[in-house]
């Protein structure tokens, strides 16, 4: 028998009294966080949401993220996170997809009004759920007609409850995909798909019970978070310092005021962090506890892995993976860098590569040979709620298909080459903007690059770079231009070179290509 929530019920009898979420002065011991979560679940039984039912959650990183998350788990109910961006459009998808009974959103700012957009996009869904209101004050009252907060409709509940058991294949979280292609799915991950993460993650992480301080900056909507720092943190009983939005100047104040020791972050993040130390900002003493980096969710620049080296004296170690695969599947290892590598496959999970135009998903054996990564493990999902012909296109025989271009390495490492979907056609040859991203920041001069592929009459497609340069930077589009083609082959260096200021970016912190293209 199986629930994920044991991963705080266990750290919540072991040690009751360690803190284990903290947000600007407050601190919330194990003990609390757990009879907070207990609570919530009395109030989904008083609900009627029986176990496998669906419960949306959409917060920002506060300390009611988990608490909810976990009193859902605890009533043997489903966790659905939802973005906390989305519009009451899409909530209402979300809200059909799922019939989920219940829903628990933060009520947001007037920039940000998460409330408003869940109780309007409620409205509108088939079978409307019951909507509880986050506030921020607990004794704020709602400002929603017939929509209790949590704070009053979780008072007086006791602070135990006998957690539902579930089986191991039993559904605990459905993730969003962000629907690039076609509608968003929601991928099905049950209680041993993210048990398993996270112990792989402590596993690969060196983590010593009671030992580690987190700064959490990664979305916990987010699987990345999610897993890494929440449900890895938690079942070691570490202390998660929370940080609602990431801005670098705030989490390098958090990270030494803490003495934070794991920072997980997408590169963009590690990139602003970098900006910081190399532009003069004070970071005395990080290094005596900051032991681990992590980064993810998009390919990291080596690059940046070398200034975070250089300047913070710690190796960063790249994970890989999915929504879909819990998310980790591969990890760079401490004992064998390979800089650029996202090292190989995690215990209990395989990787291989196939020919992405054949039906029969032939395999691609060469060294170095380029191929479609699958991945077959405990971390793949057990499928796309409600979709069974879109889960049998990208799950066959417990091999699941990433969409993401890779090769294998002489030794087995795997290296991404880029996403199938960003790959440019250019005149008829293959470019890899991941490749030629990396040419361009060995430039001194360029700080960020982001390179697209754009329609073109006559080649298909056109290669362009947006690029973010370092501060003091003297250098013209038309000069880097001219520098590029030196650097690559005449197919691949950008024909158009576009200086920004910014780059868009989605709420997890990765580059949006689409957007730029
Ligand atoms: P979508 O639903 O469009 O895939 P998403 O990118 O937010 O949205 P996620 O599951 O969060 O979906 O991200 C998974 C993708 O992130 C992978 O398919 C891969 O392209 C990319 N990715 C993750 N880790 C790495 C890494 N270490 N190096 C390169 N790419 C990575």
């Amino acid at each position: 028998m199986y629930n994920l929530s044991v991963v705080l019920e266990d750290s919540a009898r072991t040690a009751p009294d360690r803190p284990a979420l903290v947000l600007g002065e407050t601190s919330l011991t194990y003990a609390e966080v757990d009879a907070a979560a207990c609570r919530v679940a009395h109030l989904l039984v008083e609900l009627g949401v029986e176990p496998g039912g669906r419960v949306a959650l959409s917060c920002p990183n506060l300390p009611q993220f988990p608490i909810v998350y976990f009193g859902i788990l605890k009533a043997g109910a489903v966790v659905v996170p939802l973005n906390v961006l989305n519009k009451p459009r899409e909530i209402t998808y979300y809200l059909d997809d799922t019939d989920a009974a219940v829903a628990f959103c933060f009520e947001g700012t007037e920039e940000l009004p998460i409330g408003r957009h869940v109780v309007e996009g409620a409205a509108a869904a088939a079978r409307p759920p019951q909507i509880v209101l986050i506030t921020a004050d607990p004794s704020a009252e709602s400002p929603y007609e017939g929509v209790p907060t949590l704070a009053g409709a979780v008072a007086e509940r006791p602070g135990t409850f006998p957690t539902m058991q579930r089986a191991e294949t039993d559904t605990a979280v459905v993730l969003y995909t962000s629907g690039t292609t076609g509608r968003p799915k929601g991928a099905e991950l049950s209680h041993s798909n993210q048990l398993m993460n996270a112990l792989t993650c402590n596993r690969l992480f060196d983590s010593r019970p009671g030992e580690d301080t987190h700064l959490v900056v990664l979305p916990l909507f987010h699987t990345f978070g999610a897993t890494v720092n929440m449900n890895a943190g938690f079942s070691m009983g570490a202390t998660l310092v929370m940080l609602p939005r990431f801005e670098p100047e705030q989490a390098l104040e958090l990270l030494l005021r803490h003495r934070v020791s794991v920072f997980a972050g997408v590169p963009t993040m590690w990139w602003a962090l970098l900006r910081l130390l190399t532009g003069g900002a004070a970071a005395e003493g990080l290094a005596e506890h900051l032991r681990l980096g992590v980064s993810g969710g998009a390919p990291l620049p080596v690059e940046i892995l070398r200034g975070v080296k250089e300047h913070l004296g710690i190796s960063i170690m790249e994970g890989y993976g999915l929504s879909e695969t819990s998310p980790v599947a591969s990890f760079s290892r401490r004992e064998s860098p390979r800089p650029g590598s996202i090292g190989l496959p995690v215990w209990g999970v395989e990787m291989d590569l196939i020919d992405p135009a054949d039906p029969d998903w032939a395999r691609v054996g060469g060294v170095d040979e380029i191929g479609e990564i699958i991945v077959r493990g405990h971390n793949v999902m057990t499928g796309y709620l409600g979709r069974p012909e879109e889960t049998a296109a990208v799950l066959r025989d417990g091999w699941f298909r990433t969409g993401d271009l890779g090769r294998r390495d002489a030794d087995g490492f795997y290296w991404v080459v880029d996403r199938s979907k960003d790959m440019i056609v250019r005149g008829g040859y293959n470019v890899y903007p991941r490749e030629v991203e990396e040419v361009l920041l060995t430039h001194e001069q360029i700080s960020l690059a982001a390179v697209v592929g754009v329609p073109h009459e006559r080649l298909g497609e056109e290669v362009v770079a947006h690029l973010i340069l370092v501060d003091g930077a003297t250098a013209t589009a038309e000069e880097l231009k001219a520098w590029a083609k030196e650097q690559m082959a005449d197919y691949k260096y950008p024909r158009e070179i576009v200086l920004a200021e910014s780059l868009p970016m989605t709420s997890t912190g990765k580059i949006l290509k689409r957007e730029l293209r």
